[in-house]
């Protein structure tokens, strides 16, 4: 088994994950087995509670996992699968230090970050590489070197070095090299120091990571050589993307990375067969047509808030030779009415979200869209917010709310299964991860998928209330995809639209480039048909009636 370690210096966001995700996509076409692991140095005990603003999305694993959004890159840029053991927080280990000490497991000694924390945090290494199904463990460290959180994960991987011998490790190192307008020059400075701070607490990088906007010339990776005791080809330049992330790998490949790491840690494997990555980077750059497409939701200016959604389209966009134009919408804006704001797109897509902020203009979106016949995708409360809107306009259910936004609506269209069966203060909890989805023979749900039955990943607590299902199937509304037992609503469309689909999961946790997303597919291809003007409406055959039953839901946390 090898390891490699990735810390990051000088500044945050330097893109850490993705780099680590980038030599993942490397190894993995190098026919390596590769599995990526994230430790995050903060107190939380997971992401889930943690603000988008601050944290960006929330990404969200088969086991119901809530997790940090670098392990989506890990998913998208390899064919791991990953647990909720590959995402391990400071807030985990001290979580698992204090329970054991309360336990007495400790036999009265003093519990101390030395050893207690690092044996936790090294045992977390060795638990994915005991299940043996893999060459290569890729553990990346969140924070910066010189962070106070982040030095007993520091500890822990010099320990661990000495305990699995120094020629089965890499530690790989990525900086910023700025360049100063003023000298007309790239400084080393600060990957000098940053390297100090690692060498300081025991680590001695074997690969730096330059991540700079202007080309590193001889002179300057020679200097960094010199001072950061790296070899000189192991200085490795990762400039700033022209178009995509998914030029990473090939830029990392081009500056000789796979094979330095292959090398460094004696692995002997063919060379790496990219051509399926170059293809599709090639289809993300240079698309023959573009398609402009509306994303209405909350946290517009934070990119990372909706990461997997602009990626999945991405995706899906490529397949279809396609680029995308977003328009990013901040739903309050439409609260008082759309206006011409989606005059000029080809596709209304409504993320996931929580709380009432936003709902009524991402209602007022819906709505645009169904009357417009522009093709919609709703996800999660995107497609809870379009089943009250059908419910208002359509079927005429005035006060057609959820329960989330308002406690007491007579008419919660949405709401907590414990409200439908009329129990209340029972304290429901989020239904979390992988859970099945039965479609409806003859939908648009079953034309896109070209199957039956799908599994997709869950984050939520509000679903359909079935009571009102007869009432609003009759106006047109189809419910193409439920649980295995029929209770709760997964996937809905509209009978008299070319594409108007929500869905109660998210789809956007299962795409990966050249292998697209079936919803974001067809939303992209039916985006298309609607803006060459050939609207191709669909029929549906109506579903055979589905007997609420009352069935209890299954956490699977
Ligand atoms: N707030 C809604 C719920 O809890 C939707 C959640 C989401 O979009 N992820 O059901």
């Amino acid at each position: 088994m090898k390891y490699i370690f990735v810390t990051g210096g000088v500044v945050s966001s330097l893109g850490k994950g993705l780099t680590a995700a980038s030599l993942g996509t490397l190894l993995e076409a190098r026919k390596l087995r590769v599995v990526l692991q994230k430790f995050d140095p903060y107190l939380n005990v997971d992401p889930g509670t943690m603000n988008p603003f601050q944290h960006g999305e929330v990404y969200v694993l088969n086991d119901g996992a809530e997790t940090d959004l670098d392990l989506g890159h890990y998913e998208r840029f390899t064919n791991c699968v990953l647990t909720r053991h590959n995402n391990l927080t400071s807030g985990q280990v001290y979580e698992t230090v204090i329970l054991k000490e309360r336990r007495g497991d400790y036999l009265g000694k003093t519990v101390q970050v030395i050893p207690h924390v690092t044996d936790v945090i090294k045992d977390r290494i060795r638990k994915l590489s005991d299940e043996s199904k893999y060459d290569v463990v890729i553990t990346e460290i969140g924070g910066t070197t010189g962070d106070i959180e982040g030095l007993p994960f520091i500890e822990a991987i010099r320990q661990f070095i000495l305990e699995v011998g120094p020629e089965n490790v890499v530690n790989m190192h990525v900086t910023l090299v700025p360049y100063i307008k003023a000298a007309h020059e790239l400084k080393t400075k600060p990957t000098q120091q940053s390297v100090a701070k690692l060498r300081e607490i025991g680590l001695q990088p074997q690969v730096l990571i330059c991540r700079s906007e202007r080309p590193l010339d001889r002179d300057v990776r020679r200097k960094l050589s010199m001072f950061c005791s790296v070899v000189e080809k192991a200085v490795i330049e990762e400039r700033d993307v022209e178009h995509t992330i998914y030029e990473v790998p090939l830029t990392l490949h081009a500056e000789g990375l796979d094979q330095l790491v292959c090398d460094l840690l004696h692995l002997e494997t063919p060379k790496p067969d990219l051509n399926d990555w170059r293809k599709f980077v090639d289809c993300v750059i240079s698309p023959s047509k573009r398609v402009r497409i509306a994303v209405v939701g909350k946290y517009m200016d934070v990119r990372d808030a909706y990461k997997s959604i602009y990626e999945s389209l991405t995706h899906a966009a490529a397949s279809e030779d396609c680029g995308i134009d977003l328009k990013l919408i901040d739903a309050e804006s439409l609260a008082g009415g759309v206006d011409d704001q989606l005059e000029d797109v080809a596709g209304v897509l409504i993320p996931g979200g929580f709380g009432v902020r936003g709902a009524e203009g991402k209602i007022n979106a819906a709505r645009y869209a169904r009357e417009h016949g522009i093709p919609f995708l709703g996800l999660c409360l995107g497609m809870q917010v379009a089943t009250i809107e059908f419910a208002r306009n359509v079927c005429g259910i005035k006060d057609a709310n959820s329960t989330e936004f308002d406690k007491d609506n007579p008419d919660p269209v949405i709401s907590l299964l414990e409200e439908q069966r009329g129990v209340r203060n029972k304290g429901a909890s989020m239904r979390l991860g992988t859970w099945p989805t039965k479609i409806v023979p003859g939908t648009l749900a079953e034309r896109i998928y070209g199957d039956t039955e799908v599994t997709e990943r869950h984050r939520h607590r509000y679903e359909f209330n079935m009571k009102y299902r007869e009432r609003m199937v009759e106006k047109g509304f189809v419910i193409s995809g439920t649980s295995p037992d029929g209770t709760l609503a997964e996937l809905i469309e509209l009978r008299d639209h070319p594409y108007f689909v929500g869905c109660q999961y998210h789809p956007e946790f299962q795409s990966k480039p050249n292998k697209p997303h079936p919803l974001f597919k067809g939303f992209i291809a039916a985006a298309l048909a609607y803006q060459e003007g050939g609207k191709k409406p669909i029929t549906v055959i109506d579903q055979a009636p589905i007997s609420v039953s009352d069935q209890e839901l299954v956490l699977q946390r």
